[in-house]
């Protein structure tokens, strides 16, 4: 057994995630920073349903009610509020919350104009650099809910819901320092995770749950707390790609650092699925013109031309040829590919390069998690799957070896 004082002194990063993430099991709330590149200076906003108490600079209160909207402008330097009864003033903050225990609130961006998305549980509003800053004070069960959708969509299992709850919480846990200086924890952009808003569990007009973003939402409470460790009691790097064409890839294959739950896994449930295959075919002058140029490959040499014309890879290979200079990522970033795990053959003054899998192939193949959810697998067997030695554990645990 690992001596307490071994694993306390581990803890490092996660205890420094802790801090910041006051754990409360479930009530959790993460902020995440909205329209941060859009130079936003003005907005409209409108509660969807829940009564909203506005705090304009911590002292003045409004109560911002069903069909009531808030219009805030930046003028000189200040946000100037006005509801449709009228002009309220000039702030530098402004704080709308919830008055019951949910609520949520439509934004519509007015300059720039942008789509206008819905989001949960409190909005921010500041002044950074002349522009508006947003951002959503959001229950991280509701947030990751959020990514899910925009990430994942609305046509898969309860099951892979569960999964991608798991990856989404770890994956925002282990980057939460990402934007500490300007004050919110993640973007909504693919820099942190994709969210564009509330994951909408039931029929605005009706009340009644929908089918897709219920099961979302559901998954992700049923999850609560759920995140994945490696040995040193660290969160994992928790990365996913769309399909890994049999095989995933070694982290350190694509990125510098091996990780001991990063390691390649033979995957038989994605070769069928929509992302299996892919082809491409390119001048094979061009090709080994590419190759003498950018790497000096000997396309001279006899032997080694032909072998640049028939690599194959029945197994996931770092190197192209075997050739040391020439990384697999590099001909894959070079030619746009769908991933490293190709081959080569001749075809009159072609080469084909015939593809399997669609993305990094690191971590959790997407593809293949949704076949064994298909097939009843539970959740824990196929985080286990990709994942080989991470462990599950409940974040208020980890709080609870702090004590
Ligand atoms: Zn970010
Ligand atoms: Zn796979």
């Amino acid at each position: 057994m690992i001596p307490l004082r071994t694993i306390i002194l581990s803890l490092g990063l996660t205890i420094a995630t802790l801090v910041t993430y006051d754990v409360q099991g479930s009530g959790a709330a993460v902020n995440i920073g909205l329209l941060s590149t859009k130079k936003q200076t003005s907005v409209i906003l409108t509660p969807l349903f829940g009564d909203y108490l506005v705090n304009f600079d911590d002292k003045e209160e409004y109560q911002l009610k069903n069909q009531d909207l808030l219009h805030l402008v930046m003028v000189d330097g200040k946000i100037t509020a006005k509801t449709l009864s009228g002009h309220i003033g000039s702030f530098l903050s402004i704080t709308i919350s919830p008055l019951g225990s949910n609520g949520s609130l439509k934004l519509k961006p007015v300059i720039p104009y942008g789509k206008t998305r819905a989001y949960d549980d409190a909005l921010k509003i500041s002044v950074k650099d002349d522009v508006l800053q947003v951002i959503n004070e959001v229950n991280i069960d509701k947030y990751v809910a959020g990514v899910i959708v925009s990430e994942v969509g609305l046509n898969t299992t309860f099951e892979y819901y569960k999964v991608q709850s798991i990856i989404c919480r770890t994956f925002a846990l282990s980057n939460f320092r990402r934007h500490e200086e300007e004050d919110f924890q993640l973007c909504d952009k693919v820099h942190c995770q994709v969210y564009g808003g509330r994951c909408g569990a039931e029929d605005i007009a009706t009340g009644a749950k929908l089918k897709g973003p219920g099961d979302i939402l559901d998954a992700a409470l049923q999850t609560s707390g759920l995140v994945l460790i490696d040995t040193a009691i660290e969160l994992i790097n928790a990365s996913f790609h769309s399909n890994c064409g049999g095989q995933t890839v070694n982290s350190e294959f694509v990125w510098t650092e091996a990780k001991t739950y990063l390691k390649s896994v033979n995957d038989p449930y994605c070769l069928n699925q929509k992302q299996a295959k892919w082809q491409k075919t390119i001048p094979k002058i061009k090709w080994l013109n590419y190759l003498e140029r950018v790497y000096a490959y000997p396309v001279n040499d006899k032997k080694m031309k032909k072998q640049a014309l028939s690599f194959t890879q029945k197994y996931r290979l770092e190197y192209f040829n075997n050739y040391k200079a020439i990384k697999l990522i590099a001909i894959r970033k070079d030619w746009r590919l769908r991933s490293t795990f190709f081959s080569v053959k001749e075809s009159g003054n072609n080469i084909i390069l015939s593809g399997r899998g669609f993305g990094h192939g690191v971590g959790l193949c997407q593809e293949g998690a949704m076949r064994m959810a298909d097939l009843g697998r539970p959740y824990k067997e196929i985080l286990h799957y990709y994942y080989k030695d991470a462990s599950l554990i409940d974040i208020a645990s980890l709080r609870y070896l702090l004590k």
